[in-house]
C-alpha cells in the first residue's frame, strides 16, 4: 500500500500536462489553472447498466474529471459467477451483491438511444402506496458507456419463456431456489403416485456449458450434503438430466477436465442409511423442440417428465442493442461484426463504437471488437475492458512505453501518450475521440484462464501459460495450458473468487456462508 501511495504521488507530479502548463506559464506554479481548466471542460458520462463491465468502469473513472450518471433497472452490481451456488443456498443472496452508490444512480431501463441530440430515452415504475405508474424521460450525455449486457436466448423454441428458469440475476437464482425446495416438497405430499413423484423429482439442465455444469455441481452437492437432514427417503428418486445439443460439455475446456469434470458429476452418491444412487446422467446430442408444463421434448422424438427446468443454453442481443445498431450506420455496424458476435455492438480496439461518432462507447456481453480475435461473453473480459475504458477517460497514462514503467499496478498493457506533443486534458481526449489512434494503446485482452466448479469440494482451471502460433481463432491455435483439478483446483477457485469480491463486505460475507454452510448446512426456507 505505502508503494502504491508513493508511485501514485510519483505519477501525479510528472503528469506531462504540468510540463505544458509549466512550459506556458513559465513556471509559475501551476495546479489551480489545471483545476479550473479541467473543471470548466467537466463532461457529463451516463452509463448504462450496473454489471462487470459497468462496475469497473465505474471503479476506475476519474470523477473529479467527469460527472457520472448510472442508470440500470438494477440498483446493484452481481457477482455472476456465484449465482449457481445462491440458486441452492450455498452462499447468500446478500453476499454477492454490492450497491452501485457512489455515482448519480437513476433506476430506470433505456429504452432507445437517440445518437444525434444524444439522449437517451428510459422508462422506470414509480410507486406510491399501492398504485404504480411508469414514468418515461430522456437523459442527455456527453459520452455514454452503452454496457447493458445480454439476454438469454430461446433460439425461438416454444415453451422455453413460460416454463422454464433463467440464472441471470439474483432473482432468477431465488425463484429457483424456491423451485427446487418446492419439487420436494410437493414430492412429500401425501397420496402422490410413483410417476408424480419420479417427475418433481426429475432437474433438467438445459446447456452444457460452464453455467449449466456448475449449477449440476451445486445442485448435486445440496442432496448430497443437505438432502438427507430435510427427505431422506426421496433421495433415491433424484434424477438430474443435463442436456446438451452438442456432443461435448464445458467446451471452453480441454478433453482431460471435461472428462474429470464427466466423473465426478456422474458419482455414485452414499449416505448412511440410504441405498447408494447415481442421480446425474448427462445426454448429449440432444436438441430440445418444445417445453411444455410436464414435458421437455427433443427433436429425435424423445420427451422428458421434468420437475424443474433450468435454461442455460445461451446468450444473445438485448432489443436495445439492435436496435442502436439500426440507429447507428447499420452497414459499417455490420461488416465491423465478426462471424461469432452477430448482433453485438461493433466497436473499434479503443472500445468506440463504430459510427457513433467517438461520443459512445461499448464493451462487455453486448459488444464485439473488430479486427481482432473474437472475445468471449465473460466476466473476466467485460471487467478488464471496464478497466481499461475508466483509465482511459481518467487519463491515466503510461509516461514511459519503452520500458513499460506504467503509473498502475493493473495488468492491463499501459497507455502511450506521444510525449512530443503534449496536449491539454481535453483537447487528449478530443483527439482520442476523433481517432487519432497514437494517443492510447488500444485494448488487449489478458487471458487468465477459465474455472468451473465440478461439486463435492473439487474444481477444474485451466490456465494459458503460453501463447499457440498463428491465428487465435483457427483450429490449428494451440497454446500451452495448465490443467489443474481435484482439490487444488477447488481451493484455486475459491480463492480466486474471494480475491475477485467487490468489497471486503462481500469478502467477508461470502467467508461466512462457506462456514456457516459447513456447520449448519443449507438453508431451505421458501422466500
Ligand atoms: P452484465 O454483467 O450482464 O450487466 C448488464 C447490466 O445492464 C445489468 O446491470 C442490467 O441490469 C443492465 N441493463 C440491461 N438492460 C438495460 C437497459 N435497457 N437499460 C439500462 N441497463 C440495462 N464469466 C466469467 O468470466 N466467469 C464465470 O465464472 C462466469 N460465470 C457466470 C455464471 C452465470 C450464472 C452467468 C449468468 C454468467 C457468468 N459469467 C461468467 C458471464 C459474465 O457474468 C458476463 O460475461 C458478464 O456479466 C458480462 O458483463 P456485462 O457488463 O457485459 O453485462
Amino acid at each position: 500500500y505505502p508503494l502504491f501511495v508513493v508511485e501514485k504521488l510519483a505519477s501525479s507530479l510528472i503528469d506531462p500536462f504540468f510540463f505544458r502548463m509549466e512550459d506556458e506559464e513559465g513556471g509559475t506554479t501551476t495546479t489551480t489553472m489545471m483545476e479550473e481548466d479541467r473543471e470548466k471542460r467537466r463532461e457529463n458520462i451516463v452509463v448504462l447498466g450496473t454489471g462487470w463491465g459497468a462496475a469497473s468502469f465505474l471503479k476506475n473513472i476519474d470523477t473529479n474529471k467527469y460527472d457520472v450518471t448510472v442508470i440500470s433497472p438494477r440498483n446493484h452490481f452481481v457477482f455472476t459467477p456465484m449465482l449457481a451456488g445462491a440458486s441452492v443456498g450455498t452462499v447468500d443472496f446478500k453476499s454477492i451483491t454490492e450497491p452501485i452508490r457512489e455515482v448519480r444512480y437513476v433506476e430506470a431501463s433505456a429504452t432507445s438511444i437517440d445518437t444525434t441530440a444524444r439522449a437517451v430515452s428510459c422508462v422506470s415504475v414509480s410507486c406510491e402506496g399501492n398504485t404504480c405508474e411508469t414514468v418515461e424521460f430522456d437523459v442527455n450525455y456527453d459520452r455514454l458507456l452503452f454496457s447493458v449486457g445480454a439476454r438469454t436466448t430461446t433460439f425461438g423454441i416454444p415453451g422455453v419463456e413460460e416454463y422454464t428458469n433463467y440464472l441471470k440475476q439474483v432473482g432468477d437464482a431465488m425463484q429457483i431456489k424456491n423451485a427446487i425446495v418446492n419439487c420436494f416438497e410437493s414430492a412429500s405430499l401425501p397420496k402422490m403416485t410413483d410417476a408424480d413423484i419420479s417427475r418433481e423429482l426429475t432437474f433438467v439442465i438445459i446447456g452444457a456449458g460452464p453455467t449449466g455444469i456448475e449449477f449440476a455441481a451445486e445442485l448435486l452437492d445440496f442432496i448430497e450434503e443437505d438432502g438427507s437432514r430435510y427427505y431422506k427417503d426421496l433421495l433415491p428418486r433424484v434424477r438430474i438430466r443435463i442436456v446438451e445439443a452438442s456432443s461435448t460439455i464445458l467446451r471452453p475446456f480441454e478433453d482431460g477436465l471435461k472428462n474429470e469434470a464427466l466423473s465426478r458429476l456422474t458419482r455414485t452418491i452414499e449416505i448412511p442409511g440410504v441405498p447408494k444412487f447415481r442421480p446425474l446422467e448427462v445426454l448429449l446430442n440432444k436438441q430440445v423442440s418444445e417445453v411444455s408444463a410436464k414435458y421437455i421434448y427433443f427433436k429425435d422424438g424423445d420427451r422428458l417428465e421434468y420437475g424443474m427446468a433450468l435454461w442455460a443454453a445461451g446468450i444473445g442481443p438485448l432489443p436495445l442493442t439492435t436496435s442502436l445498431i439500426e440507429e447507428l450506420d447499420g452497414t459499417m455496424q455490420r461488416n465491423a461484426q465478426t462471424e461469432f458476435a452477430r448482433g453485438r455492438l461493433g466497436v473499434d480496439p479503443w472500445l468506440r463504437v463504430i459510427g457513433g461518432g467517438g461520443r459512445i462507447f461499448s464493451l462487455g456481453d453486448c459488444s464485439c471488437m473488430s479486427n481482432t480475435p473474437f472475445l468471449p461473453a465473460t466476466a473476466q473480459v467485460a471487467s478488464q475492458q471496464g478497466e481499461y475504458l475508466g483509465r482511459l477517460l481518467s487519463n491515466e497514462y503510461s509516461i514511459d512505453v519503452a520500458t513499460k514503467s506504467s503509473s498502475s499496478t493493473s495488468l492491463l498493457p499501459p497507455m502511450v501518450i506521444d510525449r512530443d506533443q503534449p496536449r491539454s486534458f481535453s483537447e487528449r481526449i478530443a483527439s482520442f475521440t476523433m481517432g487519432d489512434d497514437e494517443v492510447a494503446a488500444p485494448f488487449q485482452f489478458l487471458d487468465l484462464g477459465i474455472l468451473a466448479y465440478t461439486g463435492s469440494g473439487s474444481a477444474l482451471a485451466q490456465v494459458q501459460v503460453a501463447p499457440g502460433r498463428g491465428d487465435p481463432t483457427s483450429e490449428t491455435w494451440n497454446p500451452v495450458r495448465l490443467q489443474i483439478k481435484g482439490k487444488l483446483g477447488f481451493g484455486l477457485w475459491r480463492s480466486i473468487y474471494l480475491w475477485k469480491q467487490t468489497s471486503p463486505k462481500n469478502v467477508v460475507l461470502v467467508t461466512l456462508d462457506w462456514i456457516k454452510v459447513k456447520l449448519f448446512g443449507r438453508d431451505i426456507s421458501i422466500l
